[in-house]
């Protein structure tokens, strides 16, 4: 498969750059030149079989000309061989009419797990013998930098640098990178918002000082790999509740669109999805954009979800792109200027014929945990709450089965689980002893100087 960027000006490359890469040199996104499709037959045969031989039907176009079956065939085994859950991303019923998919039974609890433990072994293999030094340049607001670390530290030729805003990602979460003492592993606290980190990100993606001197990758959802690694738990919950004889909704708590444009994929493949529900939280930006084509930032506010806390959704521009059917670099380019932009008719039509959005207060957000707990017994993570919530106040016909994308564990987010249901989650054995490891991170200040200076410090030039 070839892949080429949401801006029109930067060289087509097959998955294995694109992967190395992150993001396109002309500030895009690389999205794949055709959308393969699976037959009704095809989605019909995945029924029954295990997730890594799912993941091998769903992905195999996409890494064509660079890994032959057996390879991602062997790639998914180590990466979903270390869930904890023998059926990887397992359905949980909670009523006549939703479900809940885990996503959360990887190694650092939340659905992040799923794309980096693939990601982290697909650069391990793309690198091997080439003798380069890659240079993971992170943002977080908390689940991506936990699973981004778990999947490379220690791996040869990767030094991975993860910002997280300052105060503002949980304590486990926060452990959870900041105890990884392996070498490779950079771990620094901005003093400013996840907005502010990932702007500094993308400011040294574009800075050809800086992303001329490093092998600069990027492990945010602006990676395809991620993405395409998502698209097949999709197909996998699809399947398992009648696709594709039956049509099904999914909703998905919603930050960076990573997640559910993978669901968009999906749907692009073949897969019959009724509707995709956006679902957010105050920083309500995309259901805005969805809503009245209104796609203006403001600022941050923090909550009890902070995995969703942010203005800027850096993949809704593939979904902008995918619809207006030619690049969107002069909108994209017009938005960066005004931080505000007016989508398309086409742009607002093509995605009201898939897409539903909602926006949670926190009293509906803890309503949801409160129900789910009161009627089957499954405590939420604030996140999954906020998908719940949109997901039942969607009005889709009762016989559309609606899944919930479950993800974070609740352990994540302990303290907000227990203010809403009273319900204090244990943290899980496979985390072990986070609480009394010895945490490791600099404070910086959110400037580009003081990052990049940073970096050059501990990074390993280009050869
Ligand atoms: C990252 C994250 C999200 C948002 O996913 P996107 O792909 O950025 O839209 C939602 N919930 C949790 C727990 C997350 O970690």
């Amino acid at each position: 498969m070839r892949y080429h960027s949401t801006r029109g000006a930067a060289p087509s490359l097959g998955f294995r750059d694109v992967t190395l890469a992150g993001l396109a040199s002309d500030g895009g996104l690389y999205v794949p030149d055709t959308w393969p499709s699976l037959t009704r037959e095809q989605i019909a045969g995945l029924a029954g079989l295990s997730y890594v031989e799912t993941a091998v039907r769903v992905m195999l176009p996409f890494v064509e000309g660079d890994l032959s079956e057996d390879e991602l065939r062997d790639l998914c085994s180590q990466a979903y061989g270390r869930f904890s859950h023998a059926a990887v991303t397992p359905l949980v019923q909670l009523d006549a009419q939703h479900w809940l998919l885990e996503l959360f039974h990887g190694p650092t609890l939340a659905f992040k797990d799923v794309a980096l433990q693939l990601l982290g072994l697909l650069f391990e293999k793309f690198l091997a013998g080439s003798g380069d030094h890659l240079t993971i340049v992170g943002a977080t607001s908390g689940d991506t930098g936990s699973a981004a670390i778990d999947a490379v530290a220690g791996r040869a030729g990767i030094d991975i640098f993860m910002l997280h805003p300052k105060g503002r990602v949980s304590d486990v979460q926060r452990r959870q990178m900041t105890t990884v003492l392996a070498p490779n592993v950079h771990n620094i606290a901005i003093e400013g918002s996840f907005d502010d980190a990932q702007a500094l990100v993308k400011a040294m993606f574009n800075d050809s000082g800086f992303a001329g001197r490093f092998q600069v990758t990027a492990v945010n959802s602006i990676n395809w790999a991620r993405l395409m690694a998502q698209v097949v738990y999709y197909f996998y919950a699809a399947v398992r509740l009648g696709a594709p004889e039956r049509e099904v909704a999914f909703a998905v708590p919603t930050g960076n669109f990573g997640d559910v444009f993978a669901g968009y994929v999906a749907a692009k493949m073949g897969l019959p999805v009724a509707k995709l529900i956006v679902a957010t939280n105050v920083n309500d930006i995309l259901h805005r954009a969805l809503s009245s084509g209104d796609y203006s930032t403001g600022s941050v506010t923090p909550t009890a979800a902070p995995s969703m806390d942010i203005q800027v959704s850096s993949n809704f521009e593939r979904l902008l792109f995918d619809l207006a059917g030619s690049d969107v670099g002069e909108q994209m380019r017009g938005f960066e200027r005004a931080r505000a932009m007016r989508l398309s008719n086409a742009q607002r039509e093509g995605a009201a014929a898939l897409f539903a959005s909602d926006r949670i207060e926190p009293d509906d957000m803890n309503g949801a945990m409160r129900w789910a707990f009161a009627e089957s017994g499954e405590v939420l993570d604030p996140h999954t709450a906020i998908g719940l919530a949109a997901a039942r106040r969607a009005g889709l016909p009762p016989e559309v089965p609606v899944v919930t994308l479950a993800t974070a564990h609740p352990a994540k987010f302990r303290d907000a689980v227990e203010r809403a249901t009273g319900q204090r989650p244990s943290v899980p054995a496979r985390l072990g002893d986070l609480f009394e490891r010895q945490e490791r991170y600099d404070v910086l200040p959110a400037t580009f100087e003081a990052v990049t200076a940073y970096i050059a410090e501990r990074a390993t030039p280009k050869r």
